[in-house]
């Protein structure tokens, strides 16, 4: 049978005591054995804090080793994870804490006052802090006698982790996800990455959301490889501990960021095994530009917090650029009708379902939502709309969400933005559909450019006749940088609401 990842763990610290598990920037090691009796030491408090199976932990701390051996801790004892966003201000935390209900909350020291008050009010029993990133150290009074080893979870249907996903399209929903769920999407992304004992992999995501905390954390137990654990993204601690690395798991912004670094160069990569990016579209540019500079060809990858990984391009064969690859093995994939919930034949554009053990079990506390987007046939409705093109790679073309009707004609964003993204001169860019006064939306392109010298006539010249008239941005609007979150996501409904006004005429 399978098993949980705890127990997968713990047969590794078992059979490989001293195989380092955690690097730290000052290169010191955290073993599997130490990792695992760290955990027990930690679970211990969770006890003590009065949590059983089936408790919510909440956690809002930095990144550090011990914030990591908190989610260990919790498997440990049959809790259920629950890791917040470190942006998260305390009266955004007052909905998550109070829709979640957690028996126990761990946060940073700095903010004891204000937790100490939010806990009251939300008749939340328990509170520990712990430090920042660095300090190493678990949360006071931790130094107790590791819980007795017992198996968790008895069943691999039990709730491992309730995740939110990250609010790009609204207000973000607990995502229930169970032991199975992320111990067989692991094992399939360890053996589809071929990841071994030998793997060293440069963490620098945050470890609140699925790809840092899942993807990342995930893999290297079921491998038994090692983590360089970053405490934040760094482009220049990047370049500078790539060298003891084999793979590197990062957001487009991370492979942006280090083409931009002189030191980047084809030797400081040579060793490398795998660069995988993922959480937002990495373009087509980038890609190129990478495999020119470095000689590896970015493998990206398709996710989400309700489902962990869908899709990969192939660990052998080609990684094609603005294609996020096949389904993964185990998971199911079919492109719907966004009104009819039909499926469409190969080629055509429409709504991403996916189905397999990798699918979570609903929304936390909103059955209704669940009922909408998880199908009574085990299909989940993504949200995301893509294409399938003859060889079966998957493309994405967008958000459900940001799909842009101008007089009644269908405008994927994605399709603008790659040939605005080609221009000479630009960064990037985002395609936005705001409301117009005769064609219901009009086509607005926001960009980032490099070229000081850019401005919007040039832009406009650059695509005409490269794109239907409907399809056309009537404006582009220029900004210094695009409005983004933690996972490099951008934010176009903040775009959208900023220029809701523009061609409402
Ligand atoms: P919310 O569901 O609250 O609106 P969110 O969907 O951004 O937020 P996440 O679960 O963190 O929350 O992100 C999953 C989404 O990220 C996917 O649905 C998809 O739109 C996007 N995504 C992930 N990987 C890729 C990729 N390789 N290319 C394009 N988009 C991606
Ligand atoms: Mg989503």
């Amino acid at each position: 049978m399978e098993q949980g990842l705890f127990s997968v763990f713990q047969r590794r610290a078992q059979q490989a005591p001293d195989a380092p598990f955690l690097i730290l920037p000052d290169l010191s090691i955290i073993t599997y054995a130490d990792a695992l009796a760290r955990s027990g030491q930690m679970a211990n408090l969770f006890r003590n804090s009065g949590v059983q199976v089936g408790d919510r932990v909440a956690v809002q701390v930095e990144k550090s080793a011990d914030a990591l051996i908190t989610y260990l801790a919790a498997m440990r004892i049959g809790a259920v994870y629950l890791p917040l966003n470190t942006a998260y201000t305390a009266a955004e935390l007052r909905f998550f804490l109070s829709d979640a209900a957690p028996v126990l909350f761990i946060h940073r020291p700095e903010d004891e006052a204000v937790m100490a008050d939010l806990c009251r009010d939300l008749n939340i029993a328990a509170r520990l802090t712990l430090g920042a990133a660095g300090e190493g150290s678990l949360p006071a009074g931790a130094n107790v006698q590791p819980v007795e080893a017992e198996v968790y979870p008895a069943a691999l249907e039990e709730l491992a982790a309730i995740l939110y996903t990250s609010g790009t399209t609204g207000r973000s929903k607990g995502a229930m996800l169970t032991h199975g769920n992320l111990a067989s999407n692991s094992a399939t992304l360890a053996d589809y990455w071929r990841f071994d004992e030998k793997d060293v992999l440069l963490h620098a995501l945050p470890i609140f959301h699925t790809h840092g905390l899942f993807v990342a954390t995930n893999i290297t137990i079921t491998a038994g490889s090692a983590i360089i654990l970053c405490p934040k993204f760094d482009v220049r601690e990047l370049v500078r501990l790539l060298p003891r690395a084999s793979v590197l798991m990062g957001v487009p912004t991370f492979y942006s960021r280090l083409l931009g670094e002189a030191d980047f160069t084809r030797d400081l990569v040579a060793h490398m095994r795998l660069f995988v990016s993922g959480s937002a579209p990495l373009s087509a540019e980038t890609h190129k530009e990478f495999s020119a500079r470095t000689g590896h060809a970015i493998l990206e990858r398709y996710g989400m917090t309700e489902t962990n990984m869908n899709t990969s391009n192939p660990y052998e064969g080609e990684r094609v650029p603005g294609s996020v690859g096949f389904p993964l093995p185990g998971v199911e994939l079919r492109i719907t009708h966004p009104e009819t919930g039909e499926e469409l034949p190969q080629g055509e554009v429409g709504l991403i379902e996916v189905r397999g053990p990798n699918v979570f079990k609903g929304y936390w506390q909103l059955p209704e939502k669940t009922a909408e987007e998880l199908r009574a046939n085990g299909f989940f409705i993504t949200g995301d709309m893509g294409v399938v093109d003859a060889r079966g790679y998957v493309s994405i073309v967008g958000r459900a969400k940001d799909l842009i009707i101008c007089g009644g004609f269908n405008v994927y964003p994605a399709e603008v933005e790659a040939l605005i993204d080609a221009i000479p001169g630009i960064a990037e860019s985002a395609v936005i559909g705001v409301p117009h006064k005769d064609m219901g939306e009009g086509v607005v392109a926001v960009v980032q450019a490099r070229d000081p010298e850019l401005d919007e006539a040039k832009v406009l010249a650059a695509l005409s006749g490269q794109l239907a008239r409907f399809k056309q941005p009537r404006r582009v609007i220029f900004l210094p940088e695009l409005p983004r979150n933690t996972m490099g996501k951008i934010q176009k409904k903040a775009l959208r609401e900023a220029y809701a006004d523009l061609l409402a005429g």
